[in-house]
């Protein structure tokens, strides 16, 4: 995933997995003197939140002697999700939604602004299953096909995203975590209870308890899926947004359309 010499961002959230994550490429780099490994987090501006994490965040890369660079919502689009939460006319665009539209833009944003060569994000086997249910009830067939666990490289800028835990359950990185005594934020999102994912989450681990290896075998089964749908040639190709110019599969990208719903509500 990562060749040698390339120098590599971790998205680090302050969670268990981003920092999990950290810890584990960081001993690599240091042991085959490799590129420049750093941290970049985004602060989304959820009160009572994200200001744990972020101090989490900070003690965790000074202490491996890693740079953290931060970019906030705010800075960003001009609103926090504590605003975009307000401004939204119906809970119909879920803040879990909102969040990681603006995430992904930040993060992109971000590493292109480090010029850095790899960006790596800590999505885990449960991440990537739950959100292929996920878009499969909501009938986003698309974005299954353009869910990549592989190595991608996308933008003008050919930056490569990898995902190296994508194979791992979510239990076993907790494991990892506990047993290295990783620090990882305790409070809990005010808006996570919002999305499905929690019910998914609940629901697909009470079903491996039960029939134990059916998450893996359905993690193989969503990459047949999304592999299948990325060579179909009803799948949108990538285009240019018209507002904002990035890469986007229609006229105008998620994070333009989603700014737009939310100013025109709060102009009203
Ligand atoms: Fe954002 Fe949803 Fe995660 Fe909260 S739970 S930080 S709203 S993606």
């Amino acid at each position: 995933m990562v060749r040698h010499g390339e120098n590599v961002a971790v998205a680090v959230s302050g969670g268990k997995d981003s920092l999990t994550l950290l810890y584990i490429l960081n001993k690599i780099f240091d042991d085959n003197s490799r590129g420049k490994l750093m941290a970049i987090t985004v602060d989304e501006g959820i009160d009572g939140y994200r200001d744990e994490s972020l101090q989490i965040v900070k003690d965790f890369c000074s202490r491996l002697n890693i740079e953290n660079k931060v970019l906030d919502f705010r800075e960003l689009f001009g609103l926090d999700m504590d605003n975009a939460i307000l401004l939204r006319n119906s809970p119909k665009i879920s803040s879990c939604s909102i969040c990681g539209t603006f995430r992904r833009r930040a993060i992109d944003l971000l590493s292109e602004s480090c010029g850095v060569d790899v960006v790596a994000t800590a999505h885990n086997l449960d991440d990537h299953i739950q959100s292929f249910l996920i878009n499969t009830f909501s009938g986003d067939i698309a974005r299954i096909g353009w869910s990549y666990p592989e190595p991608i490289e996308y933008g003008l800028h050919g930056i490569k995203k990898i995902k190296p835990f994508i194979s791992l359950y979510e239990q076993e990185i907790i494991f990892y975590a506990l047993h290295q005594e990783i620090p990882f934020q305790s409070e809990e999102c005010p808006y996570m209870h919002e999305s499905i994912r929690t019910e998914l989450r609940q629901f697909l681990n009470s079903l491996e308890d039960s029939h134990p290896g059916i998450k893996y075998n359905m993690y193989n089964s969503v990459l047949k899926i999304s592999e299948g749908l990325r060579n179909q040639k009803s799948v949108k190709r990538s285009t240019k947004c018209l507002v904002c110019e990035r890469q986007s599969t229609s006229e105008m990208c998620s994070v333009c359309q989603t700014l737009q719903i939310l100013l025109k509500k709060g102009n009203n």
